[in-house]
């Protein structure tokens, strides 16, 4: 080993919900390290990339909550409306902000600006937070007290120590792997295509989502005049869709998702990316957590993922601030246990919910096809059902950590 190095937490990788984490618990008193492959704002960084997500209300308040909503409001696009349809049927539900007294009931971000973001906040924790970056976990060994990670950066070999790992390495987390925790995967036999489009009419803020036989297609509003696509197609099509010229693109487009926005314009550069679920079977183990894609990656169906890896990062956040404060080992499994059993209900539903609209809207059964639309249309006229809706996709569902209630943690 060339240096070894003492922590109390390890979050290994600094991906949107790693680099979250890292952020929320500045000022903890805890000494954090954050191991990144990729360095945060290179072309090919795979969390901070082309794509653009939709971030949830409730995501608003725990970026404010974490000091970070400053750096973020004048680069997020206000969702006022969400308008959800059918390809090819009738039936359309339409959630608006303003029913619910807020400003937006979400924001589109450029994964490139939460990049930007998280290296900036980073840089300024560099006291609190040690930042190896490139740098790539190689193995892990878990001992009593301790876990130990052996760390490649440099051509060095690092041996990095803490109480706690945390497994923010993404969907085929080695993290994971090393420890030995079991993962479900179903594979939906769809891949996304995401681009930015440039449609003819202006946005207005609206969030579209339509549902087609091969997958949903959201149109996110995105700066003044662009959306963000992301458009699910059958395993197999994305290639011929990445191989066309552009104008046979927006046709093919403009055909699937109608004439809402007017003519389509112009597209940007297109990425496909293939969607799967994986889920790890996270019973306790002691010093290890896994958060974000590590722990479940979810269909893109409703830009949930990233939401909900944020509340659990908040809620963690939480559980080992309090653990330092009454002095306990933050890798304990009583303390581990206190997080996941907070979290699990919230984890449960937004995967059912999730899997079960890719499921229900991709089932061509014609009587289920005119249920979803009746469905639709019944949503629309039902304040109360479309409420259970909005505030499930405002991530405001469950017991809210106190960075979501706009408190510091360490209130
Ligand atoms: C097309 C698409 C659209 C989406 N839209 C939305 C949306 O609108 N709203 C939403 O909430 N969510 C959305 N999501 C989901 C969202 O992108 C994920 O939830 C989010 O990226 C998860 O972040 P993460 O940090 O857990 O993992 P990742 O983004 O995968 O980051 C993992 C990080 O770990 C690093 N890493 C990996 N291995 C190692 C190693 N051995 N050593 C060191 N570092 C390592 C990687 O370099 C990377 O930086 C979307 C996903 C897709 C595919």
């Amino acid at each position: 080993m060339d240096e070894t190095h003492d922590y109390d937490l390890l979050i290994i990788g600094g991906g949107m919900v790693g680099a979250s984490l890292a952020c929320a618990l500045a000022g903890s008193g805890l000494r954090a390290a954050v191991v990144e492959a990729v360095p945060l704002r290179a072309q090919e960084q795979p969390s901070y990339d082309d794509r653009s997500i939709a971030l949830a209300y409730g995501t608003r308040c725990i970026f404010a909550g974490m000091g970070l909503w400053s750096s973020l409001r004048d680069v997020v696009t206000p969702i006022r409306c969400i308008h959800v349809s059918q390809h090819g049927r009738f039936g359309v539900t339409r959630l608006a902000a303003k029913d619910y007294g807020l400003e937006a009931l979400g924001y589109v971000v450029e994964n490139r600006e939460l990049g930007r973001v998280f290296a900036q906040h980073l840089k300024s924790l560099d006291k609190e937070v040690t930042l190896f970056c490139p740098a790539r976990l190689q193995a892990l060994d878990f001992g009593a007290e301790r876990v130990t990670a052996t760390v490649e950066q440099d051509g060095k070999t690092l041996a990095l120590r803490a109480a706690l790992v945390v497994g923010a390495d993404g969907g085929r987390s080695l993290v994971r792997r090393l420890a030995a925790v079991p993962s479900r995967e179903w594979d939906y036999g769809q891949s996304a295509v995401i681009a930015n489009v440039t449609p003819g009419r202006p946005h207005d803020g609206v969030a579209y989502e339509r549902f087609t036989d091969s997958g949903p297609l959201a149109m996110l509003p995105l700066g003044r005049n662009r959306c963000a696509l992301v458009w699910t197609v059958a395993r197999g099509s994305e290639d011929e869709l990445l191989a066309l010229d552009d104008e046979a693109f927006l046709s093919r487009l403009q055909a699937r998702f109608g004439r809402r926005l007017g003519t389509l314009r112009k597209v940007g550069r297109r990425q496909a990316y293939p969607l799967i679920l994986i889920r790890a079977e996270h019973s306790l183990v002691p010093r290890l957590a896994l958060v974000g894609n590590a722990a479940r990656t979810l269909h893109p169906v409703a830009g949930q993922g990233f939401n909900l890896g944020l509340r659990d990062v908040a809620a963690l956040a939480e559980v080992l601030w309090d653990a330092r404060r009454r002095g306990e080992d933050p890798g304990a499994a009583a303390v581990l246990r206190r997080y996941l059993d907070w979290r699990r209900d919230d984890q449960r539903r937004v995967v059912a919910v999730t899997d079960g609209l890719v499921r229900l809207f991709t089932n061509p059964f014609p009587p289920l096809a005119w249920a979803r639309s009746l469905g639709l249309a019944l949503l629309d006229v039902l304040p109360p059902c479309k409420r259970l809706l909005a505030r499930q996709f405002m991530g405001f569902a469950g017991r809210q950590p106190r960075l979501a209630r706009g408190l510091r943690l360490e209130y």
